[in-house]
Formats: C-alpha cells, sequence, structure tokens
C-alpha cells in the first residue's frame, strides 16, 4: 500500500542558533516523502525549475521515491528562506520566492492517482482540490498554513469537507476555527468534516483528536541539541502517513502507533540542517527511538490512591 503526495520541492535557506545553510534541499513534499519512505512507497507530485541539483534527485531515488510526477520546467525552482528565533519555536519567513511553483499543475499518474492514501500538502486549496478529483484513495491527510484561512476560507473548508485527517499546529487551529480553546477549536473543525485531527504543538508535542469527543495527546522526543526544526511537521506527516499506509489501516490504535512514528520521524529531521539526517538513519535507528519514547511516555502502574476521601 503507499502514498501520494502533493507539495513543494524547493530549495531552502536556513538560519538556526547553530549556524546556516544555504539551497538546501527542501519543500514539504519532499520532507514527507523522506520520511513515508521508510515505510511504504511514495509517489512525490511536485515541479522544479532547471536549476534543481541533479544530487537531490539522486537523493530522492536513493530513498526510492517515485518520481514520475516531478515535473521539471523552465524556470527558477520554489526558494525560501527562514531565520529562527533563539527559542527555536518560532521563526520568520524571510523570503518566499514561488517561481516555477506559482503555475504548478500537478500530473498525476495512474499509479499515483490509484493510491490507496493520498496527502495534500501545503498547496494552495484550489489545487487541493483539482488534486482530489484525479485521485481515487480511500484515506486523505492534509496539511494547511494561516494565508490559506486567511485568504481563501471557502475553498479550504471545502477540502476540509473531503478529507479524512488534518494536521494543523495549534495557532493555526485557533485562526481556522475562531475558538481560542484548543479543544473547543478542535471540535469545531471536526464538525466540519474530518475524522480526525492532529494539532501539532512543536517541542511540546501533538493531540490527536476524533470526532467522538475523544483525544489523545503526546509529548515531543526531546533532544539536547535541536539544530533545524525545518520539515518537522512535514516529516510528522510522513511518519505517520507512511505507518497508516504501511499497516493499511486507520483504526483509533493504529492512529495512536502511527503519532508516536510520526514524533519519532520529526525528532530525526531537527537533527541536522536540511533532512541530511533523515537521509542517514536506517529502520534500527527508528526502532530504537520509537521503544525509548514508549519508556518515556508510558506509565506501568495506576497512582495508588487512598481508598477513603480524607
Ligand atoms: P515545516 O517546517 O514542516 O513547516 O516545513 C517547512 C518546509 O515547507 C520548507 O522546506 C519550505 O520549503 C516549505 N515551505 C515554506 N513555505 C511554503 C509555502 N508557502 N508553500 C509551500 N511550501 C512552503
Amino acid at each position: 500500500m503507499g502514498v501520494t503526495v502533493v507539495g513543494s520541492v524547493g530549495l531552502d535557506s536556513v538560519e538556526t542558533p547553530y549556524g546556516k545553510a544555504e539551497l538546501e534541499l527542501g519543500g514539504a513534499a519532499v520532507y514527507f516523502s523522506l520520511s513515508a519512505s521508510f515505510f511504504t512507497d511514495v509517489n512525490l507530485i511536485g515541479v522544479v525549475g532547471e536549476d534543481f541539483p541533479e544530487i537531490f534527485i539522486n537523493i530522492l531515488q536513493s530513498r526510492e521515491i517515485n518520481l514520475e510526477g516531478l515535473q521539471r520546467l523552465p524556470g527558477r525552482t520554489f526558494r525560501w528562506r527562514g531565520r529562527y528565533h533563539k527559542d527555536m519555536n518560532n521563526r520568520d519567513t524571510l523570503d518566499t520566492q514561488l517561481n516555477v511553483f506559482e503555475n504548478f499543475k500537478p500530473i498525476i499518474s495512474a499509479t499515483a492517482s490509484l493510491e490507496p492514501y493520498l496527502f495534500l500538502a501545503n498547496i494552495h486549496p484550489a489545487l487541493q482540490l483539482d488534486v482530489l478529483k484525479h485521485t481515487y484513495p480511500n484515506f486523505i491527510g492534509m496539511d494547511t498554513m494561516n494565508l490559506w484561512i486567511n485568504t481563501t476560507p471557502d475553498l479550504l473548508q471545502e477540502v476540509l469537507s473531503r478529507v479524512n485527517m488534518l494536521f494543523i499546529n495549534d495557532s493555526e487551529a485557533k485562526e481556522l476555527s475562531g475558538e481560542n480553546n484548543i479543544k473547543k477549536a478542535s471540535l469545531s473543525i471536526l464538525a466540519s468534516g474530518p475524522e480526525a485531527l492532529i494539532v501539532k504543538k512543536g517541542e511540546h508535542g501533538c493531540i490527536l483528536f476524533l470526532d467522538d469527543g475523544d483525544h489523545f495527546a503526546l509529548p515531543a522526543f526531546l533532544l539536547e541539541d535541536v539544530i533545524d526544526p525545518t520539515g518537522a511537521g512535514d516529516s510528522f506527516a510522513g511518519g505517520v502517513m507512511g505507518y497508516v499506509a504501511y499497516r493499511d489501516r486507520y483504526d483509533v490504535q493504529t492512529l495512536k502507533e502511527a503519532l508516536v512514528v510520526g514524533t519519532v520521524m520529526a525528532s530525526f529531521a531537527c537533527e541536522s540542517f536540511g533532512p541530511n539526517k533523515l537521509i542517514n538513519i536506517s529502520m534500527a535507528d527508528i526502532r530504537d527511538r520509537c521503544e525509548k519514547f514508549i519508556q518515556q511516555t508510558q506509565l506501568e502502574s495506576y497512582p495508588l490512591l487512598p481508598e477513603n476521601d480524607k
């Protein structure tokens, strides 16, 4: 069972308290694909320009990502430049150059369109709807950002009504719903379509909300050195969707397990500039970190409370 992802492929320039990187391999679809590729077949749908280095194509191919849907067009590749604050939970976007991504028209092969799992990364909701017209998945995940919440709310609602799971960060969930409390915000979003919602809270972890009102929370995997958090959210989504596709099921227990995998994949993404750490790990590293994380988050006993009221 494989997953198709549609989103940005780009060249990122990033500054963090640990240093800087220029024109690194980046883009939401790249981080998602690299992360998901540890668990399942991945079809990447995106666009690059003439300046996109062949070595980055080789990296994606080394993870056996299907690049039939990656167009190369005349012009420059999408570029993003960001600078992280000292507390790394906050960053400023210094520059976004859409370049060939501006008029992106996804080309979806038969293989990609028939894949049972689909992830709509952060792109214009009109494009997300267009992709939905040309694909036949059983389970759809999506991401979005405040730009689309503010500029195209109606189109975004239409996409939301057609997906199974939304990945969103906590401030965006509040903005999208108009609610200040995260539980109320989540229930309101779930009422508009998806059966599940994953609220990402950066270094504070994530919460899975379900449409029956239930929720399940996990902390982040604590790292001593967060070198560059760029792509953590997309690597998280790649881990979640990749695991769900690998298990080929999306019941509540599987979604909770997928959250562990997503958390672990996001932690690897933070340990280097660009996706360099992500591409140099093995399943043994992933398994090891999943085990550590479960030990850190699991109680072996219930609190032994006094029998009677005091
Ligand atoms: P994350 O840190 O998970 O939010 O993902 C950051 C990635 O998203 C970077 O690799 C950027 O290239 C990419 N990105 C940044 N801004 C945009 C945008 N407006 N549209 C699509 N992708 C973007």
